[in-house]
């Protein structure tokens, strides 16, 4: 066995490995030793010459990384201590202040990168040959020379940041993680939080699911003005700054370059997955007949409804050793390291008031276990998230010989190891499952999830592209809500029936306002891993080395050349396509049980 077998239990984590508390004199310490580190840092502006030593020039990058390497404590700690608790004031003010510091602390220092973007090719070139993994984190820096302003101008934005776009999201946080949601059940009004309330919208009860979806968009909807001028405000920042100075092609544009995707590969995987909108429908119209519906069509509010009556309630020790087991079964190492997670208490998993709703994990410096957070309420699709988690941990862990800028992965890769983690799980699943009818459940919730990564946020990234367009041309938030049921009906087709309240999900997405653009990157992640999973079927142990491969470069390398390597060609619709080719044949069988 590649784990100890421990005890788990439902817990909150424990980021004292990162400080014992705001109060501490180490934190203060931290933000000491990255001043006295800037103020020394701010001395070689005059030493920076077309011919600097490569000794020299490597002697800097480490500057700059040791920097950044405690900002980072410093920001995790303050972003994880108010991801526990969204309403807590110290939290809240730490973080305002955290990111003011990191942006002062920026532009004292970004006289260095401005310098790197502007150095000749040649000299640029023979640096970076001996930069060793610092290498293509150089080069992504020169990659975006061309959306580079002059330094006041790139001061004056990180600063107004702080107190614009940075604000506003910390504010939408705070406004929609203290949402109190009634619901009554059995005879009781309930108080619930968003995290409370998913497993009635996803729940076997036809009915409860309708008014807890009705009620989660009232709650949304009453504020919609409110959030939705939050949106519009955020739409305008981000064509201010990045079209309107920086000169980017299109406001998706910007992830991709951010993300060193070419926009060809992301418009092929938009094309591909809009041409495949009916395998979905189909499953639909399937799931609508499995759950004999009265209407016969499937609403909305039944997407994700459980095929099963009840949906099995797992302790949380149960889910942790599922979820270990299925990653120790494919690789001992790869338990190992997801079991530090839990042995170091770097997982909160509690459902509490005030906590950030949803599921993330955050890496900080290439040596740290990553700290993960969700909210634990004992459904199989709690035990899933704790799988995809845990897969972005085992990610980062698996590049920790890398560098603090090049250990984590572009954003689209970033999905890879989370999302085969929950297919590990669910093949486990399958493996074990004697009885045909529990094993149908298993698949369509695949099918369940395959929608939820694939075609769900593939349509939240035309909506946003549509959105961005239509705040530049003044739209009101009622306009953007049109526009999102139309974004649904073509979603959707004539399988599903919508209902109004959901002009007002749009509101309801973290992303969209935290990340532009970031959605595509599930998609992108599933459908890779279709086609990995696909390979790792055919070939066995022989293809672990491959896959570990490409999680152990991390964000060393583009990540077209890391799936190039493995012999997967992004740009091509045929690649997209076979990831489909996948799903389509998951309908089929399952048309046919
Ligand atoms: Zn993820």
């Amino acid at each position: 066995m590649a784990y100890s077998v421990n005890t788990y239990s439902v817990k909150k984590w424990d980021l004292g490995e990162l400080f014992p508390s705001f109060a501490s004199p180490d934190l203060q310490a931290a933000f000491d030793n990255v001043e006295e580190q800037v103020l020394s840092f701010e001395g070689i502006r005059g030493k920076l010459q077309p011919d600097l030593h490569a000794d020299q020039f490597l002697e800097f990058v480490r500057a700059s990384e040791s920097m950044r390497r405690i900002i980072n404590r410093i920001y995790v700690f303050a972003a994880l201590s108010f991801a526990a608790d969204t309403q807590d004031q110290i939290a809240q003010t730490y973080m305002a202040r955290v990111q003011q510091f990191a942006a002062t602390m920026q532009n004292r220092t970004l006289f260095f990168s401005l310098w790197w973007k502007e150095l000749d090719d040649q000299n640029a070139e023979r640096l970076m040959s001996s930069a060793g993994d610092y290498r293509y984190y150089l080069e992504e820096l020169r990659h975006m020379k061309p959306y580079t302003l002059s330094e006041p101008e790139e001061k004056v934005i990180n600063l107004k940041d702080v107190t614009g776009a940075s604000a506003l999201i910390n504010l939408y946080d705070s406004i929609t993680n203290r949402y109190v949601f009634k619901l009554e059940v059995d005879g009781e009004v309930k108080e619930l939080t968003r995290a409370q309330l998913q497993p009635y919208i996803q729940g076997p009860d036809p009915e409860l699911r309708a008014r807890a979806y009705q009620e989660l968009y009232r709650v949304f909807g009453e504020d919609g003005p409110i959030l939705g001028q939050m949106y519009q405000t955020l739409a305008r920042d981000w064509h201010n700054e990045n079209i309107g100075m920086r000169k980017f092609g299109s406001p998706m544009s910007v992830r991709n370059v951010a993300n060193d995707i070419p926009d060809e590969a992301v418009n092929v995987l938009l094309d591909v997955t809009k041409k495949n909108a009916g395998i979905f429908q189909r499953y639909f119209k399937l799931k609508a007949r499995q759950l004999g519906l009265p209407s016969g069509k499937l609403r909305r509010y039944d997407i994700y409804a459980p095929l099963a009556k009840s949906d099995k309630a797992f302790e949380f020790d149960t889910a942790a050793k599922m979820v270990l087991e299925s990653f120790s079964g494919f690789e001992p190492k790869v338990g190992e390291l997801a079991q530090r997670v839990f042995d170091q208490d770097h997982l909160d998993s509690e459902v509490r008031k005030g906590k950030q709703g949803g599921a993330f994990c955050a890496s900080i410096n290439p040596e740290d276990t990553p700290y993960v957070l969700m909210n634990f309420t004992g459904r199989a699709r709690d035990v899933a998230t704790l799988a995809h988690e845990l897969g972005h941990a085992i990610h980062a862990m698996l590049a920790s010989h890398h560098s603090t800028f090049t250990f984590h992965s572009s954003l689209p890769l970033a999905e890879t190891a989370s999302t085969f983690g929950e297919m590990m799980l669910t093949e486990k699943l399958l493996a074990e499952e004697p009885d045909e009818s529990v094993r149908r459940d298993i698949l369509f919730k695949q099918m369940d999830d395959a929608f939820a990564t694939i075609l769900r946020q593939i349509y939240f990234a035309i909506f946003e592209r549509d959105a961005h367009a239509m705040i530049q041309k003044n739209a009101s938030i009622d306009d953007l809500s049109a526009a999102y049921l139309e974004n649904l009906k073509e979603q959707f087709g004539d399988s599903v029936e919508l209902s109004d309240e959901f002009k007002w999900e749009w509101v309801s997405i973290p992303h969209i306002y935290h990340t532009p653009f970031y959605v595509y990157a599930y998609a992108f992640g599933q459908l890779l891993v279709f086609s990995l999973y696909q390979q790792f079927r055919a070939e066995g142990d022989a293809f672990k080395p491959k896959y570990l491969k490409i999680l152990s470069a991390g964000g060393s390398e583009a990540p077209a050349k890391i799936l190039g390597d493995a012999g997967i060609d992004i740009r091509s619709a045929k690649f997209w396509q076979g990831g489909f080719d996948v799903i389509d044949k998951l309908v089929g069988e399952l048309e046919r049980l």
